[in-house]
């Protein structure tokens, strides 16, 4: 009695058959696309000792400041801020407001992300959890709608 299974049955389908290397098509593959969404590994000086961390791909931060401790290691997203318009020494120009940009101290009790705020641009930030942050940002869409009303209500006055 033979043990091997034939490669067809009558009654049966044909056993599908593997196909060999030779046969196929190269799988597309694209390392720079998969590797921007991993963490790179970065170095980092405590207290002359250099250590490895990974770094998120949203960090810009250059990392070479000594630190005194490993959670005072804070990585940062790029920085955005609107450009309002004001008028100022009698001519018309603008101040830089809603200054914000991603921070996480990842070794710190509070590892979390946060958005840090930057409202009018003094350096007194706010540190947003993801909750507050889209609750501001509703916020801010709303003002702007009214921001928009007040506009479209412009050309009507005229
Ligand atoms: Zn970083």
């Amino acid at each position: 009695m033979s043990h091997t299974v034939p490669a067809r049955v009558d009654g049966l389908p044909a056993v599908p058959l593997q196909r060999s290397a030779a046969d196929c098509e190269p799988i597309p593959f694209v390392l720079t696309e998969a590797a921007e969404l991993l963490p790179r590994r970065v170095p980092v000086v405590v207290r002359r000792q250099v250590v490895t961390v990974d770094c998120p791909p949203w960090c810009v931060a250059g990392h070479t400041e000594e630190l005194v401790s490993l959670t005072d290691l804070c990585h940062e997203g790029e920085s955005i801020a609107l450009a309002a318009p004001t008028f100022s020494a009698g001519a018309p120009s603008s101040v830089r407001i809603l200054s914000a940009y991603i921070a996480q101290y990842p070794f710190s009790s509070e590892a979390a992300p946060r958005l840090v705020l930057d409202a009018n641009d003094d350096g007194e930030c706010a540190e947003l959890d993801e909750a507050a942050a889209v609750a501001f940002v509703d916020q801010l869409v709303a003002h702007g709608a009214g921001l928009r009303r007040m506009a479209r209500v412009l050309g009507g006055l005229s």
